[in-house]
């Protein structure tokens, strides 16, 4: 048993040509976030306080889907939302749509210490979150040159967009979210155990490019793309509609739990079961174990292990 620590910054269709100027930052950000993350284990703080405090530094970080990055709704708006969970208890709390919040995955793990419920939503949210004191800022804070672009091309090719950033065709067209296109940035999530097998997860997006007001992805639904309990911690990314259908989080957990298949099993079994292109997971166990698979082109990722492996990426690795 030892610490280990696995971060995600999305997993879609992301070009094996994916110019340098994109993947440098995404990379740096992974190795600096996956240091911070290290270092907090290392010095024992919980990991629910390792997963809250990596998620926020990816949030803050604008070329990821979530915080400061987050995707604009059809209107050009943001509604980000977040879901933080711990393993032992199962103490969950989760956030959606929120249009001036800095930090998602704080508030989220404000209604799990602070509230009697779960999952408080849109203006229920925003006013808990003035209540609680949180750093908001003007909605306006969120919507960056780059995600106007986004939303633009997505109306012009009339798409609901993961991670949308390259022109796609107009005769493209589909009702359905969809990962084509160069994926470039994407949602954030963390998932931690400490050496004593607590564990934590968390789980931070801006959503789809160009989704309707009101859309809630799998991120923020326990079970779908977060979940943890006393055997591991699992975080998800990809296409929400399909995560939400395949309880991905859960199931991972489920397999171990009633199976008694391994992390790596487990996590590969859920991933191949699902439609390929749709779906990306990280995740610990409580005996220290981390796995990374998707069935996606790629995803943005990097992880640690007390016994000294670690590795950052973003396509297949030549073991996978
Ligand atoms: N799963 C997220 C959503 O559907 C998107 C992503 O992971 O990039 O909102």
């Amino acid at each position: 048993m030892g610490w280990a620590i696995a971060l995600h910054g999305g997993a879609g269709d992301i070009s094996l040509s994916l110019p340098a100027e994109r993947r440098l930052p995404r990379e740096a950000a992974l190795h600096h976030c996956l240091q911070l993350g290290v270092a907090a284990l290392k010095a024992q703080k919980h990991p629910l306080d390792v997963v809250e405090l990596v998620v926020r530094e990816l949030e803050n970080h604008p070329n990821f889907n979530a915080g400061k990055g987050s995707v604009l709704t059809s209107r050009g708006t943001v509604e980000m939302e977040a879901c933080i969970m711990d393993g032992n208890s199962k103490k969950c709390g989760a956030v959606s749509g929120l249009t001036t919040v800095v930090n998602a995955i704080s508030l989220a793990r404000l209604v799990m210490d602070n509230t009697p419920h779960i999952y408080l939503g849109f203006d229920g949210a925003e006013a808990f979150a003035r209540e609680q004191g949180v750093e908001t800022v003007d909605s306006s804070h969120f919507i960056t040159p780059e995600n106007i672009e986004r939303l633009k091309q997505a109306k012009e090719a009339d798409r609901v967009q993961m991670d949308y950033t390259q022109p796609i065709q107009k005769d493209e067209k589909s009702e359905s979210p969809t990962g084509n296109g160069d994926s470039q940035i994407g949602t954030v999530g963390c998932v931690a155990v400490d050496k004593n097998g607590n564990l934590a997860t968390a789980t931070s997006t801006g959503g789809f490019v160009n989704k309707m007001v009101g859309r809630i992805g799998d991120t923020p639904i326990i079970g779908a793309g977060t979940y943890a309990n006393n055997l591991c911690a699992v975080s998800a990314t990809g296409k929400g509609e399909t995560i939400i259908r395949g309880t991905v989080a859960r199931d991972v957990a489920a397999l171990m739990e009633y199976k008694g298949l391994s992390l790596k099993e487990a996590a590969a079994y859920v991933v191949e079961c699902n439609p390929r292109g749709d779906v990306g997971l990280v995740a610990v166990s409580a005996k220290g174990e981390v796995t990374m698979p998707f069935n996606t082109t790629g995803m943005f990722r990097a992880c640690a292990t007390e016994d000294g492996y670690s590795e950052v990426g973003i396509w297949p690795s030549v073991q996978d």
